[in-house]
């Protein structure tokens, strides 16, 4: 139950903005003209653009700057892929169904909205204010909802609600099905209680050549073609370790109520590292000194299960030293991801890094933080960063034999005494026949404690009886003639272990629209006429930079114009050019809208000495120069090496025109 303002604190209008975004297109509906299909959006010029650019932004912080080893993996994967990666079985939410009008909800989202609802509800029933945007949601969901009105609730029932929201992620289906049943939460559309709910897997299923006998799915991550490649990388990254594979591409997950525009959506873009670290000495990080005095704004899991969601501001490096996040290399990438969020121009006081509670976290995880941005629909996930420890590796190795490991020589070779296994060759095969092979696996399989036991049971019995699958009776025994487990010394030259992960994993399209929520604000205008919506993207984000305005259609303006855009062209500046007949103020508020950060005018004083203005948009402040300069001021302050204000000061300012838009 969050509401947001955009930058000038103004309560931000949703329904507007979205109207804005597909209007420009940004993004549409895709199959719009078929009625669309639920979760698939298509993305217009600006809305390319911009991911393009984030994209950029994206590769040059993270992959140059640790120089990581992109892979480009294909989307269709065989089911035994996944199957070993633990999809097929766990990759679901949980989904329940209301009996009367068929209606599919999510649970953790169903008892979301319904507790939420209700909390409204008290609130109004209290008299308390309720914010704008908090009232226009509840008048519309008041609309649709049966035996819902303003209820006042008992001051112990809105605690125990506000608990079960801050800690809505760490319920499993049975406890969901459980919360429905105690608080009667009953679908709005209906009033009518939805059915337990039931697990449903993402994954759309496939199959790959035309006899259908290979089973596949589009990927749900692109993590897993990273990790089948390890070894390879490993070899490309001539066997040095730490390294870092990364990959930019689609995933796609069937979700069951796709909702909030691209925030939710069946096919996105995901950009997506995979750090492999050596899991001996605490997993630090060489760079960890570079970000430990970065502070992150955290909601740990302790306070989360506390019922709070209580905020605190702490220095990474000291959320390392007191064990809040689990290791350096975890800690780097949470800062890495925060001056990434900051460059792209994500507004610092609407950041948040949320642990992951135990049933959240897969059961491999050692630790996850999401790093969540606050939208008008409430915290968003939009990155995920955890700490998968060796599961995909050890899986993937264990399933294909494939040796998905570190193997480094030793510089003092390592004398180990351990109980070894040694079998009577000869006489094993005749006496064990057709199960020999499978007695042998599950005895050399044995830990040191097992050895240990056996040892003890071979000495005391003169034989040992153990479990084998695949045998009659599923066991085995094993007499003393035949096998011999003693303490024997040996050098180990090598040391071998399967690497952790740390995986940082981006939702570009989520990173997109909160951004675009960030950047959102409308100027007044001075005329009285409407206000005019403005996205202030920073220019080096923007997507396009430029918007080159002739003030007149005389025919000797279009030589200028022209030249002023080769200049651009050649200094790689990307620009659109606005020679319509609209006022030279609604030519620069439509690009406003498009957060366009810089216009140059072309007027009749460029005719006379070459030298054109350059518009700032969200100051609308300009200056004026020939066109050589300002081509150059524009390079300055696109690769963000100095800012407005510096520009300002270097060059003549220019004040006559434009009062109409400001
Ligand atoms: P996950 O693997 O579930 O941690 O997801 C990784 C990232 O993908 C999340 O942080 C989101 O940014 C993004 N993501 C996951 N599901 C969706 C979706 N249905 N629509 C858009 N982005 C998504």
């Amino acid at each position: 139950m969050s509401t947001t303002t955009d930058i000038k604190g103004q309560p931000l209008d949703r329904a507007f903005l979205d109207g804005l975004l597909r209007r420009r297109l940004f993004y549409t509906p895709s199959f719009e003209i078929y009625n669309g299909v639920s979760g698939l959006y298509d993305y217009g010029p600006p809305g390319c653009a911009l991911q393009a650019n984030i994209i950029d932004l994206w590769r040059k912080h993270f992959i140059l700057e640790e120089d990581m080893l992109e892979v480009d993996c294909t989307v269709l994967t065989p089911h035994e892929v996944l199957k070993t990666s633990g999809h097929v079985d766990k990759f679901a939410d949980w989904m329940c169904k209301d009996p009367k009008n068929g209606d599919i909800l999510r649970a953790d989202h169903f008892v979301e909205d319904v507790l939420e609802t209700r909390l409204r509800g008290d609130k109004e029933a209290r008299g308390e204010k309720i914010e704008e945007k908090e009232e226009s949601d509840a008048k519309k969901k008041k609309k649709k909802t049966k035996g819902q009105e303003a209820i006042k609730l008992d001051d112990e029932v809105v605690k125990e609600y506000e608990s079960i929201l801050a800690q809505i992620d760490n319920y499993n289906g049975e406890q969901l099905g459980e919360l429905i049943k105690k608080y009667d939460l009953r679908n709005p559309a209906t009033g009518v209680q939805p059915t337990p709910p039931v697990a449903f897997n993402l994954m759309f299923q496939t199959s790959i050549g035309p006899s259908s006998n290979l089973p596949g799915y589009l990927r749900p991550e692109t993590a897993q073609g990273q990790f089948l490649n390890f070894h390879k990388l490993l070899e490309f990254n001539t066997g040095q370790m730490p390294f870092a594979s990364a990959s930019i591409g689609k995933s796609y997950r069937n979700e069951i109520s796709p909702r909030a525009g691209l925030l939710r959506v069946r096919e996105f873009l995901m950009a997506e590292i995979e750090h492999f670290v050596d899991p001996e000495g605490h997993k630090k990080h060489h760079r960890f000194g570079e970000v430990e005095d970065i502070e992150l704004v955290l909601l740990d899991r302790e306070t989360q299960l506390s019922g709070q969601t209580t905020l605190r501001k702490i220095a990474i490096g000291k959320a390392v030293k007191d064990g809040l996040v689990d290791n350096e290399t975890l800690g780097y990438f949470l800062a890495r991801i925060h001056l990434f969020l900051k460059k792209l121009g994500i507004d610092q006081s609407k950041v948040r890094f949320r642990q992951h509670m135990a049933n959240e976290m897969a059961h491999y995880a050692t630790d996850c933080w999401d790093a969540e941005l606050l939208t008008s629909t409430g915290w968003v996930e939009c990155v995920g960063c955890a700490d998968r420890s060796a599961y995909d590796l050890s899986v993937h190795a264990k399933k294909t034999g494939a040796p998905l490991v570190v193997r480094e020589r030793l510089e003092t070779p390592k004398v180990i005494e351990e109980l070894q296994v040694e079998i009577e060759k000869k006489k094993f095969g005749p006496a064990f026949k057709k199960d020999a092979r499978a007695i042998e696996t599950a005895l050399l399989d044995t830990t040191q404690e097992q050895r240990e036991k056996l040892a003890k049971e071979l000495e005391e019995n003169g034989k040992v009886i153990l479990d084998v699958a695949g045998v009659a009776d599923g066991k085995a025994e094993v007499g003393k003639d035949l096998l011999k487990i003693e303490f024997r010394k040996r050098t180990e030259n090598v040391r071998e272990y399967t690497p952790n992960v740390i995986e940082p994993s981006f939702g570009i399209g989520r990173i997109l629209y909160s951004l675009i929520e960030h950047v959102y604000w409308s100027r007044a205008s001075d005329g009285g006429d409407e206000a005019r919506s403005v996205l202030s993207f920073p220019p080096a984000v923007a997507p396009t930079k430029v918007l080159v305005v002739p003030l007149s259609a005389k025919e000797e303006f279009r030589p200028l114009v022209r030249q002023v855009l080769q200049k651009l062209r050649a200094a790689g500046i990307s620009s659109r050019v606005d020679d319509s007949s609209a006022s030279i103020g609604k030519r620069y508020a439509r690009n406003d809208e498009l957060g366009t950060p810089f216009g140059i005018t072309v007027d009749f004083q460029t005719i006379k000495d070459g030298s054109v203005t350059l518009r700032d948009r969200d100051s609308t402040r300009q200056v004026r120069a020939d066109m050589d300069k300002i081509v150059s001021a524009i390079q300055t302050l696109v690769s963000d090496s100095k800012t407005w204000q510096d520009v300002e000061s270097e060059l003549p300012k220019f004040e006559t025109q434009e009062l109409e838009i400001r």
